[in-house]
């Protein structure tokens, strides 16, 4: 799950980690408000999206009076902004960030992210923060220090202090510095982050040291332990109809292409999803229906799939291993019955009772093309749809 930068924030300052004071708006009005309020001769407003790259996309606005602000903020709120990580259609913004200015001395980089070579969280720390750090950690990977974070023992001492002399940090700095590299790390620990970044982690001209921007990535399958977290989902950032996907416990993922696809198993989800692609057609979806798949579910996934307006044709590929075929079949039927299907379907079964499976799909009425294997199957629906 992601969050935006002012609840990342939120969550940094109340590790003990600075951030500049700052105020969420929703409205360019309130963004005004927001301005006059922090009372900073120079504040930013800043657009709110599970994106970054809004510095250079023009997300990030110095303003010197509320009625900047306020233009800054109608500049940006309602629209799309496309940033080099959000894709062509970009996001649409619904709250900008107003945060008193800060006076930048230096742009540093941190974060935290799981490495799985070294089977532990890993901290990079680089001076030259503020810019892409995928292309610096291409040209010249000597300049990130990388730290690995003992599950155990946690962020040693001589560790910090590594880092810190990296980053050039000494005397006052180096002190209030470190204290922000062990509270990111507290941070990551402590709500089971897959991902906490500080781009850029600033020292100011008064050599305090600053998070001056907040990413964190948690992991869903530890949101359990977190439950406060779970206010700060934004589904408006999610796909919708992966959104009603989780709640019904399919594991969707929304795709460009035309074809959709019902599978169980994510690895027969995997290569079903080749096998289209090898014959000549590209996936709408990735959709695995799980092992115990009932009709509910079925039916549940060929709503989703169909509300997809690219969707020409159907494929369901299900192995019935713990669920026989016949009782696949029923309900693949009782879907496709109940959803009025409009566009071709092709189904292939394999496993327990799978003859008499196919005799149901044959007899159902339903216009259904069966397939015996896989790559028939693809090539079915591949020809249908084109
Ligand atoms: P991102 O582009 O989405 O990563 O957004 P950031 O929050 O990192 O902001 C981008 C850039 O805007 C930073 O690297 C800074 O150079 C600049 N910026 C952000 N806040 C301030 C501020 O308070 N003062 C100044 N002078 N620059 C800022
Ligand atoms: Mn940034």
């Amino acid at each position: 799950m992601n969050v935006h930068e002012y609840q990342a924030k939120q969550l940094f300052a109340q590790a003990g980690i600075p951030v500049p004071r700052g105020i969420p708006a929703d409205t360019p009005e309130d963004a005004a408000k927001a301005f006059n309020e922090l009372g900073a001769p120079m504040s930013v407003v800043k657009a709110q999206i599970h994106a970054g790259g809004r510095g250079k996309a023009g997300g990030v606005k110095l303003c010197r009076s509320a009625d900047e602000a306020r233009e800054a903020a109608a500049g940006m709120l309602g629209k799309p902004l496309v940033t080099h990580q959000t894709g062509p259609e970009g996001r649409i913004v619904r709250k900008v960030y107003v945060e008193a200015g800060s006076d930048i001395e230096r742009e540093l980089y941190v974060a935290i992210a799981v490495d799985r070579g070294s089977f532990a969280p890993v901290m990079m720390a680089s001076a030259e923060g503020g810019m892409d750090i995928e292309e610096l950690a291409e040209e010249r990977p000597e300049a990130i220090c990388r730290e690995r974070i003992h599950p155990g023992h946690g962020l040693q001492g001589f560790q910090l202090r590594r880092l810190a002399k990296h980053l050039g940090w000494s005397g006052a700095t180096a002190k209030a510095g470190t204290k922000v590299l062990a509270g990111l790390a507290r941070v990551f620990n402590s709500l089971d982050c897959s991902l906490a970044e500080i781009n850029p982690l600033i020292v100011t001209k008064g050599g305090d040291v600053i998070a001056l921007d907040a990413k964190i990535n948690f992991d869903s399958n530890a949101l359990f332990r977190h439950k406060e977290l779970l206010e700060f989902r934004d589904l408006n950032e999610e796909d919708p109809k992966e959104v009603e996907a989780s709640k019904f416990d399919l594991n969707y993922i929304a795709l460009d292409g035309t074809i959709g696809c019902m599978v169980n198993g994510a690895g027969l989800a995997m290569s079903t999803m080749d096998v289209i692609q090898l014959k000549g057609g590209s996936p709408a979806n990735f959709l695995d229906v799980g092992g115990g798949a009932n009709e509910e579910q079925v039916k549940n996934a060929f709503k989703i799939i169909l509300s997809d307006p690219n969707v020409q044709g159907v494929l369901i590929n299900i192995f019935g291993g713990i669920m026989k075929c016949d009782t696949i079949a029923e309900g693949v039927i009782a879907a496709a019955k109940d959803v009025e299907l409009s566009v071709p379907l092709v189904v292939r079964l394999e496993g327990t009772n799978v003859e008499k499976g196919r005799a149901l799909l044959e007899q159902s009425g339903v216009a259904l093309e069966t397939a015996t294997s896989l790559d028939e199957a693809a090539e079915k629906i591949v020809k249908m749809t084109s």
